[in-house]
């Protein structure tokens, strides 16, 4: 197996009612936080998001 390193940025999208943190990439199977206010489903290929926008924000974060 080869294993490719891609430079990726780590996105994760939070939710603010609840505090949640949902990785972007759910591997295509929709993710809820606590609470329900946001959802995730996302892959290599496409990122869906559900639920208000002003509830959820952007969290970039590098992995070590
Ligand atoms: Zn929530």
């Amino acid at each position: 197996m080869t294993t490719k390193t891609k430079t990726k940025k780590e996105v994760y999208w939070r939710c603010k009612k609840c505090g949640d943190e949902i990785y972007w990439n759910t591997h295509k199977s929709m993710t809820y936080c606590k609470c329900g206010a946001l959802g995730v489903d996302g892959c290599e290929f496409y990122l869906r998001l559900i639920g208000d926008e002003k509830y959820r924000e952007e969290v970039k974060r590098t992995k070590k």
